[in-house]
């Protein structure tokens, strides 16, 4: 039974309004019978079926296709410029759903640096998948135009601003060096979010996001997201990976997901224009080797994320302290305000000594504290890094 999941992703009346609007408003539904704004929550796993085997609601059963999570999947993939979207029960789901998307033997070629955790299980599901992995450093367009060329590859995975230390890829350059070749290329946006940046329209083929993150931005939901530019086998497998692999994600969490992506236009505007204060305020200052924010001028690659990323650049940054690890954190124990906490992109501010996070044979610097900005009052934040590095 086909569910009625291939609408069209949103009315084209709605189509001419600002990002800021049909994200306050969750592209200006309404629900029947009572004309509730905030839709209500579809908890229902079951859907009943007509005497003549028909499906009168256009759904069998909700471990795929959910009505909880149309609002927030149609409002994600308007923000992205896409075809569909899929919500997962995490970010780690999303992207996992796309590998195991892959035959054996094909080839991936992906960025170095990149979620940690993610990366240590693309190397091990690699080798038991008989994948041939092929890194990049972020920095190098050139290193990944020759891997590109080196063999025929199927995937090219981008992560940008990426994680922990904020390199910029240029995603036009990669999809047009891609193309040649016939690559689908993924980018995690996580950091940049739709408001920042929308990789879809710059030719990627898929977007994911830890929806854990700035989507719903209030650190009280595990979620993950998959947009699709355009439909095709390879999104169909992924479908199917979702549907039978069965990481999906609960109703309420959709719900709460949906609650939080309506404010996401104004968090990430305020976590951006807060991490750029602290980058500004602490630049040069003695008791750091380096900001690493693709807003400063010094960002090795701040003229990529001027072109790519419009109306700011993100609400991450990391500062490496004079001292070493030891130095680190005791500067990241000293914080008052920012919590010492792991994850990002919510509107609390949160500080990390990332290396001991990340574990050995991580490649972050040991003297990285990484910052994910809030929404508090920039001064705050900055008095608060600024005393504990006064040591
Ligand atoms: N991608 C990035 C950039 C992340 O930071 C994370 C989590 O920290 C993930 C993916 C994985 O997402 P989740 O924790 O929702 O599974």
């Amino acid at each position: 039974m086909s569910q009625s999941r291939d609408r069209a992703p949103a009315p084209p009346a709605t189509r001419a309004l600002s990002p800021r609007t049909l994200t306050a408003q969750a592209l200006g539904r309404v629900a029947e019978p009572y004309r509730d704004l905030v839709p209500p929550l579809h908890a229902s796993t079951t859907f009943e079926r007509a005497g003549d085997g028909s499906y009168p609601g256009g759904r069998l059963y909700s471990r795929d296709f959910s009505p909880a999570y149309d609002q927030a999947e149609e409002l994600l993939t308007t923000l992205e410029g896409g075809h569909q979207a899929l919500l997962f029960a995490s970010g780690m789901a999303a992207a996992t759903a796309v590998l195991q998307a892959l035959e054996p033997g094909q080839r991936i070629v992906a960025c170095r640096s990149m979620y940690w955790a993610l990366r240590n299980w693309l190397v091990a599901f690699a080798q038991q998948w008989k994948l041939d992995l092929a890194f990049y450093d972020n920095a190098d367009l050139d290193g990944m135009v020759a891997l590109l060329r080196e063999a025929p590859t199927t995937l090219l995975w981008l992560e940008t601003p990426a994680n922990p230390t904020w390199e910029v890829i240029d995603i036009a350059a990669a999809v047009s060096a891609a193309r040649a070749g016939g690559t689908t290329v993924l980018v995690d946006s996580t950091v940049a979010t739709p408001v920042f940046s929308q990789p879809l329209k710059l030719g990627a083929d898929i977007v994911m996001h830890s929806a854990t993150k700035y989507l719903n931005g209030h650190s009280d939901v595990i979620a993950g997201a998959l947009v699709c530019r355009e439909d095709g086998p390879l999104w169909q497998r992924i479908r199917r990976n979702r549907n039978l692999g069965g990481a999906v994600l609960g109703p309420f969490e959709a719900w709460l997901l949906l609650r939080g992506m309506r404010t996401l236009q104004l968090r990430v505007q305020q976590s951006a224009a807060n991490a750029l204060a602290i980058a500004q305020a602490l630049e040069g200052h003695p008791g750091l080797v380096e900001v690493l924010y693709p807003g400063l001028p010094s960002h090795p690659q701040h003229a990529i994320a001027a072109r790519q990323m419009q109306g700011g650049f993100g609400g991450m940054l990391s500062i490496r302290s004079t001292g070493g690890e030891a130095r680190s954190r005791a500067v990241t124990a000293r914080l008052q305000v920012f919590k010492r906490a792991t994850s990002l992109g919510s509107v609390e501010s949160l500080a990390e000594h990332r290396a001991s996070v990340e574990g050995p044979g991580s490649p972050c610097p040991p003297d990285l504290i990484r910052l994910s900005v809030g929404i508090e009052a920039a001064e705050d934040l900055i008095d608060d890094l600024k005393e504990a590095l006064a040591d």
